[in-house]
């Protein structure tokens, strides 16, 4: 379907063409100048407008080719806006280079950057097409031509008359061959991609070359002549699309391009459109006051003339000399047939149009009958130039009661012309000058929104961002609660293994274990409020409850819950622990002892292991030693292993023993958030042995 939908695009302008080329008369001409005036400058204005801001976007982040095809349109709106406002007898009186300039000029650049696009191959990059580069030296070129075009005109004109016809012909065939190779190397870019902006990129190229043709091949004004704007058009509107389509996603379009967009292709719009109410009103005014002193003059000036008694042939005789006398334009007197007595109609080979014929019939029978022609309702015989009206009076001439004749007056006015031309420059200016006001005002308090909206929408990424590194805080720190809830459960499951074997004669074991279980209970139950105060926890302050330690009895009742396994695994604690009292945070202190005593059991042979603990005091510091003779840490990984999941591999590169890879990083935490820290270092008899210190309070 899409296939068939391309297809078509293409063949219809091509067949159009050849249609037209084969049957020239079917080409009618079609010369509206002032719809070409309006259309073709609102158009373009809009398209520039719309691609600029695109361009700008899409500079920081598009691919080359789509941002140049963005430039493209840029260059080709703002050139053919000065196509369409230089359009003869709309606020220009005579014809202006820029016409024609401004056109081929337009094809030309256009293809030349859609050239350069299509070197922008997603397989094969051209390291030296700077997308910027390009863009301001467009820029640069565009802005020369524009003041060359309204400032010395006559430069262009002077250029033109030295430009020899081959010299067109090289234009016509180089901007064809452009529009071409951009074609087809873009087609060819999107068989790579299948890239809607690629295909459409291709297609607007192919048509563009058509466009082409239709400019420099066809006459002006002709059917085929006003193909080339409908086809710019359309290229535009595809290719903003699928632009806009593609990269809008990416959220980089803001408020302001919006707001800029709209409002300047509807100020455009609306200054337009009170230039034409302010010509149209201007021009009725005009029309109406010439009905008034010019239709009267005449009408007063035939009623003088054919009061006085005579037979009818001699009162139109003295109305065609007294109007004559007058020299207030052409006369001509029709008798009651409606055919011409003056001037001689051999003498002078007049033929009379059928416009005026029918004028003449309806002055006969009713009245007075004024009409102001414009040069393109003028019939071609009388018509004087391309920027002059014609105002056509016809009066009855009546003898008595009879009538006798009719008598025209045509005359040439320029200068109600140049007038109304006036008047639509004057309505523009003004219009466009009390838009711009107001589009400046408001764009002010857009881009005070759009700041805020900016400013706001950062805030709240960084607020995502923000909660996401909590969550997943959180989320660490419940692994790592997790995983040191297994201490006392191992615990707890020493105790009861033990309790199903314990010996019922002998006395106090029982309870002993009992308590043991009791307590590693105790301890999972404060650790699952310590998982209920996480929330604390990720803000980032660790909830520390400082207070006073008995060393002594906290370490002991500490090291209770690993009795039961260092006896089952026949293994040797050794503690060493000043009667002292610290300022400490107890419970997160307590496991981060129980993490390193768990990993010392760990890592240590059954019936071998020797574990020892030391509390060393000096003066501002408090030093715990946790040793061990196990396997040990290879230097490597002394730094490492404090990180979070980091474990020592065994040969086989996987971990040595089970475990998360979290219970150092929790220690690591905790003891930084006394103010302490924490190392490893090698034991004097082999093994590891764990420093950490906390400073006094
Ligand atoms: P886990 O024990 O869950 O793997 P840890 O953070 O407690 O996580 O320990 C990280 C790594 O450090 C362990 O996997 C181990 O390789 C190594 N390690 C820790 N303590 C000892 C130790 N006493 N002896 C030998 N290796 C140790």
């Amino acid at each position: 379907m899409k296939r068939f939908l391309v297809v078509l695009a293409l063949l219809t302008p091509l067949s159009l063409f050849i249609f037209f080329r084969l049957f020239p008369d079917a080409d009618r001409r079609a010369t509206h100048s002032l719809f070409h005036f309006y259309i073709v400058s609102f158009a373009s204005f809009s398209a520039g407008v719309v691609s600029i801001l695109l361009s700008r976007r899409l500079l920081a982040m598009a691919q080359r080719r789509h941002t140049l095809a963005a430039v493209a349109f840029a260059t080709i709106g703002l050139l053919f806006v000065s196509h369409g406002a230089a359009t003869p007898n709309a606020i220009i009186g005579h014809s202006h280079p820029a016409v024609s300039w401004s056109a081929w000029l337009t094809m030309l650049v256009g293809g030349a950057l859609f050239g350069l696009a299509s070197l922008d191959r997603p397989d094969r990059q051209l390291a030296s097409l700077s997308t910027r580069a390009i863009t301001y030296g467009t820029a640069a070129f565009v802005g020369l031509y524009l003041a060359v075009a309204f400032l010395a005109p006559q430069l262009l004109d002077a250029i033109a008359q030295q430009a020899a016809p081959w010299h067109q012909r090289l234009i016509f065939w180089l901007t064809l061959l452009l529009w071409l190779v951009a074609a087809w190397r873009l087609w060819r870019i999107w068989q790579i991609t299948r890239s809607e902006v690629d295909g459409s990129l291709a297609l607007v190229a192919s048509w563009l070359a058509l466009g082409t043709i239709s400019l420099h091949l066809f006459p002006v004004w002709h059917l085929s002549w006003w193909l080339y704007h409908f086809v710019l058009l359309l290229s535009f509107l595809v290719t903003a699309y699928y632009l806009v389509k593609a990269y809008e996603q990416a959220r980089q379009f803001r408020l302001l391009d919006y707001y800029v967009a709209i409002s300047l292709i509807f100020t455009s719009l609306l200054a337009l459109v009170a230039s034409a109410l302010f010509a149209q009103i201007s021009y009725n005014l005009l029309v109406s006051q010439l009905r008034i002193d010019f239709g009267s003059t005449i009408e007063s000036q035939i009623e003088n003339l054919a009061g006085r008694p005579n037979t009818p042939a001699g009162i139109r005789r003295e109305v065609a000399l007294g109007l004559v006398g007058l020299r207030v334009g052409n006369v001509l007197v029709f008798d009651e047939e409606g055919e011409i007595v003056y001037p001689d109609r051999e003498e002078y080979g007049l033929t009379l149009d059928p416009k005026f014929g029918l004028m003449v019939a309806e002055a006969f029978h009713g009245e007075m009958v004024v009409e102001v022609l414009s040069s393109e309702e003028t019939p071609a015989d009388y018509a004087a130039g391309s920027n002059s009206y014609l105002i056509v009076v016809f009066v009855p001439i009546i003898s008595g009661q009879e009538r006798v004749g009719v008598a025209g007056v045509l005359r040439q006015s320029s200068e109600l012309a140049q007038a109304v031309l006036q008047a639509r420059l004057l309505g523009l200016a003004l219009s466009g000058v009390v838009m711009l006001l107001l589009f400046l005002v408001l764009v002010l308090v857009v881009r005070r929104a759009d700041a805020i909206i900016v400013r706001r929408s950062d805030e709240l990424r960084q607020a995502n961002q923000d909660l996401h590194h909590s969550e997943q805080m959180r989320q660490e720190l419940t692994d790592m609660i997790v995983h040191d809830l297994r201490n006392p459960l191992a615990a707890i499951n020493a105790s009861l293994d033990m309790m199903g074997r314990v010996d019922e004669s002998r006395p106090g074991v029982k309870e002993r274990l009992v308590a043991i279980g009791r307590s590693a209970g105790q301890r999972m139950n404060s650790m699952i409020d310590d998982v209920l105060a996480v929330g604390k926890l990720e803000a980032g302050e660790l909830p520390l409850k400082i207070e006073p330690v008995d060393l002594n009895k906290w370490l002991d009742e500490q090291l209770q819950t690993f009795m039961p396994q260092i006896e089952s695994e026949k293994k040797t604690l050794q503690v060493d622990c000043p009667t002292s009292t610290f300022h400490f945070d107890s419970h997160l202190i307590g496991r981060v002892v129980d993490n390193l005593l768990n990993n010392a059991l760990k890592y240590t042979i059954s019936g071998e292991g020797l574990i020892a603990i030391r509390l060393t005091l000096n003066q501002d510091r408090l030093y715990f030693h946790v040793q061990d003779n196990g396997e040990g840490i290879p230097d490597q990984f002394k730094g490492q292993i404090f990180r979070k999941y980091v474990q020592v591999p065994d040969s086989s590169d996987g971990p040595r023993r089970k475990g998360t890879g979290l219970g150092l990083t929790f220690c690591q935490m905790v003891v930084q958030a006394h103010g302490g820290d924490i190392y490893v270092q090698d034991g004097p008899a082999g093994g590891s042995e764990f420093v950490f210190w906390l400073p006094k309070r």
